[in-house]
């Protein structure tokens, strides 16, 4: 078995190849998000690097399906080829050995570090993410203060925590919400509801009717933007 890679629109996909008794060329991607391709011993180099080359969307595309299952599963684990999420799109994250650096692409997340652990890169990324975090929730509890300014919610501090089970909450003593990081995975839709479900409270505390129907009045869609929440971004970073 070898191992090859080609490139495609930056992305670099690594694949096995095996040298076996089949008619022509197949390939597949394992649930280890490995591509694996085998190819008769009569085909030149060259044809399998151009059939690869091929399929090179369809193997994006089913790593991403893989990953998407590996994701339901609870560890966080950070590697070479892994599908993040950030603001709502995917991304493939690409390690390279370097002077710590993250800075996002077209399709992909660079990740230039001197760490090697699952864990050491997980924490070089949160470190990241939660500078992200707060341009983009500041920005965003910005935008949709207005419509809770004339219930008399104040403009409320923000905390962001890195957090298991909810996506956020409030202390309307303090005048404080609280975001979780994991929200960055999502689109800016599913944040704005987050937030506005927090501004909420502040009128009401308890999730009753009147709690809905304000939040309602505010974001008409915000139970179409729950729904992704808890089904697409549901698993840790
Ligand atoms: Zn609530």
């Amino acid at each position: 078995m070898e191992t090859h890679s080609i490139s495609y629109e930056g992305v670099t996909i690594e694949y096995q190849l095996i040298r076996k008794n089949v008619k022509y060329i197949n390939l597949r991607v394992n649930k280890y998000s490995q591509v694996m391709v085998s190819a008769a011993k009569h085909v030149p180099f060259s044809v399998i690097e151009e059939f690869v080359q091929s399929k090179a969307l369809w193997i994006i595309t089913h790593l991403a399906e893989v990953e998407k299952i590996r994701q339901t599963q609870p560890s966080g684990a950070m590697y070479h080829g892994k599908t993040l999420y950030f603001l709502g799109e995917p991304y493939l994250l690409q390690i390279q050995e370097g002077q710590r650096q993250i800075s996002v692409g077209a399709q992909t997340i660079r990740m230039s570090t001197m760490q090697t652990d699952s864990q050491g890169l997980r924490a070089e990324y949160l470190d990241w993410l939660r500078i992200q975090a707060k341009t983009i929730f500041t920005e965003l509890l910005e935008e949709v203060y207005p419509l809770a300014q004339p219930y008399g919610v104040p403009f409320p501090q923000m905390q962001i925590r890195n957090m298991r089970s909810i996506w956020g909450s409030c202390t309307v003593e303090q005048k404080s919400i609280r975001l979780n990081l994991q929200l960055m995975k999502a689109d800016r839709d599913c944040i704005r509801q987050v937030i506005l479900h927090e501004l909420a409270h502040f009128c009401y505390p308890n999730h009753n009717k009147a709690f809905y129907a304000l939040l309602t009045k505010w974001m008409p869609n915000w139970t179409a933007c729950k729904e992704r929440l808890e089904t697409l971004y549901k698993d840790g970073v």
